[in-house]
């Protein structure tokens, strides 16, 4: 627990979330401004900062993370979705407590 961190107080139950998933490792929630019908952020419980500070030893907890993703989409029928990550500032990493974004229930734009 990082405790200026929003996502750890969420782990914690400090803060409320309108939650998606929860288990021993992972934790899924609504974002709280959401950019599409369904978007939903996935962390890991254990406060880990950015993707580029997950180790080999995360192989699993980061495939359970995307496991996550895909399950909310199949509970809520999204037929495509996007699965999005940003990494550090220049990224656009605004929360540094590391999250897969799953956005879903509109057509995404092509990213070309
Ligand atoms: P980032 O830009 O770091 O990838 O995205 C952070 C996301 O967290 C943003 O989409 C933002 O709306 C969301 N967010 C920030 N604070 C909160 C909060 O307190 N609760 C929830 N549910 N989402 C939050
Ligand atoms: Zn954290």
């Amino acid at each position: 627990m990082t405790t200026d961190c929003i996502f750890c107080k969420i782990v914690a139950g400090e803060l409320g979330c309108d939650k998606l998933y929860e288990d021993d490792s992972v934790l899924a929630f609504r974002d709280i401004s959401p950019k599409a019908p369904v978007h939903g952020l996935v962390i890991p419980k254990r406060h880990v900062a950015t993707l580029d500070d997950f180790t080999d030893d995360d192989a699993e907890l980061l495939g359970r993370l995307m496991r996550t993703a895909t399950a909310i989409a199949a509970d809520h029928n999204l037929e495509g979705y996007r699965i999005a990550m940003n990494v550090n500032a220049l990224g656009g990493q605004v929360v540094f407590h590391a999250h897969l974004h799953i956005l879903g229930g509109r057509q995404m734009r092509h990213m070309g």
